[in-house]
């Protein structure tokens, strides 16, 4: 199901305006960087968590009270990843959603560490790591993605990019 970043044929994604409205599905090429491209590009916290598979403390990040309508984008390369829709208060103090946006522009990969089994969750177009996804999650789902704030720039309803 996940596909590597680094194998540099095109993806099909879904692109949505920042009013949120899908604009369909596009063929876009991966994005891909070098480590001191992304060092250079993130701030020293978005390149731990999103390229390091690090994670920011509980109720620290700068979305997981955020209520406003709009779009969270990711920070690595702007694609669309959740709806403010789908957001939900799970209490873990990460921002939480109960579906991404369009399935086809996150990826998952099995992940081990730490001796617990988890499904890590990552931006498909750049392999920007933005947190994990549980069977735990409210309705029409089930699913709860438990995502960093420091993974996602959250773009307000009406806004103008
Ligand atoms: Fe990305």
């Amino acid at each position: 199901m996940s596909q590597s970043p680094t194998a540099n044929q095109p993806l099909t994604l879904v692109v949505y305006d920042d009013n949120g409205q899908s604009l369909g599905p596009q063929s876009l090429p991966p994005v891909v960087k070098s480590e001191t491209e992304w060092r250079a590009e993130l701030t020293a916290d978005e390149f731990r968590v999103g390229r390091q598979h690090g994670t920011e403390r509980a109720f620290t990040g700068a979305y997981h009270a955020t209520k406003t309508p709009g779009l969270y984008r990711c920070a690595g390369c702007g694609t669309a990843l959740f709806a403010a829709q789908a957001k939900f208060d799970s209490g873990t103090g990460w921002p939480s959603f109960f579906a991404p946006v369009a399935k086809e522009n996150v990826a998952t990969d099995r992940d081990d560490r730490f001796g617990v089994s988890r499904t890590e969750v990552h931006c498909r177009r750049c392999g920007n790591h933005l947190g994990h996804v549980f069977p735990d999650g409210p309705p029409p789902t089930g699913e709860r993605y438990c995502i960093n704030s420091v993974s996602l720039r959250f773009v307000p309803l009406g806004a103008k990019s």
